[in-house]
């Protein structure tokens, strides 16, 4: 994996002592008793804004640590990227994900397809899919529930893997959704190589919106584009009624962000959908 985040970087200020400390302690956590410590998943729904139907939910980890505070998931994902705990903590994520929507289905039937964000180093990991598959059938959770969103902003490494795995998901029922898009390096090749069903356009783009005429006419494009290529489409960190309308005139009304709600608890999420 591409250095990130500065893990590298700041070996090289005055804070080095420290930062190797917190560094230290979060991976120590990472192969701890995750819930213990404070490891826990959020809800963000997914919405059409021209019906107000809840289209999907994504599921975003946090983490409360007892002496650390709330950490980034862009750090701690990170490290457990790189110390190859990734996997441990995506399927303790899935199991407490599982049990969740087994819990909602108690009190209402249909349960909205649930986003899970997978590192590219997963990707090429067949005892991570047989894992997912495997936590399915024990918790009696269909393919049709599950999304997968990948990233596009790390180079794919090991790609015949991760096209074999995507390809078993794919024929499981199991849709794929192609993350931040815009922002990676090789984002047609994606298209062309993976099994795409939906994809998620960054909250770069959107935030724009209003403000400048040029990337409007680019977000207006790709819209376009994702159109013709015939993959569903959602538009990521919409925070303004502005944005929302841009988006919705010019074809894109799957949103996701603060403007309908931020990530909530999954109480939270319940109560405000299913109750
Ligand atoms: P992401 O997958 O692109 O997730 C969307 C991020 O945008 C989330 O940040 C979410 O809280 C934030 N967001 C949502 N709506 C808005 C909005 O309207 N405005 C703004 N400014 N932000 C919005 P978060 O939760 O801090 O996660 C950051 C990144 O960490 C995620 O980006 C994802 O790459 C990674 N991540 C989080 N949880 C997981 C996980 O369980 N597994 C993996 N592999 N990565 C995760
Ligand atoms: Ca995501
Ligand atoms: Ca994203
Ligand atoms: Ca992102």
């Amino acid at each position: 994996a591409k250095e990130q985040n500065g893990s590298s970087y700041s070996l090289f200020h005055s804070g080095m002592g420290i930062d190797l400390a917190r560094r230290f302690l979060i991976e120590k956590s990472l192969a701890g008793n995750l819930q213990e410590l404070g490891y826990h998943f959020v809800l963000q729904p997914q919405i059409n804004c021209e019906t107000g139907d809840l289209t999907g939910v994504e599921v975003l980890s946090r983490w409360n640590h007892p002496t650390l505070g709330p950490i980034s998931p862009i750090e701690f994902i990170g490290i457990a990227e790189e110390t190859g705990t990734i996997s441990r903590l995506t399927n303790h994520l899935l199991e407490e994900v599982f049990t969740f929507i087994n819990k909602e289905k108690k009190h209402s039937k249909s349960f909205p397809k649930i986003a899970i964000n997978v590192t590219s180093s997963l990707l090429t990991s067949q005892t991570f899919f047989h894992d997912l598959f495997l936590l399915m059938e024990k918790n009696q959770i269909s393919a049709e529930q599950i999304e997968l969103e990948i990233t596009e902003s790390v180079e794919l490494t090991g790609s015949e893997l991760t096209l074999t795995n995507l390809m078993t998901c794919r024929s499981k029922g199991i849709s794929i959704a192609l993350d931040d898009f815009g922002t990676g390096f090789s984002m047609l090749a994606y298209l062309v190589d993976y099994p795409i069903d939906k994809i998620k356009l960054d909250k770069s783009f959107i935030s724009k919106i209003g403000q400048d005429a040029r990337s409007e006419a680019v977000l207006k494009s790709l819209i376009q584009f994702v159109k013709g290529i015939d993959c569903q489409l959602l538009a990521e960190g919409v925070e303004t009624h502005a944005e929302a309308l841009f988006l919705q005139e010019n074809g894109c009304s799957i949103h996701q962000g603060y403007l309908h709600d931020k990530p909530l608890s999954p109480e939270a999420f319940s109560k405000k959908y299913f109750i």
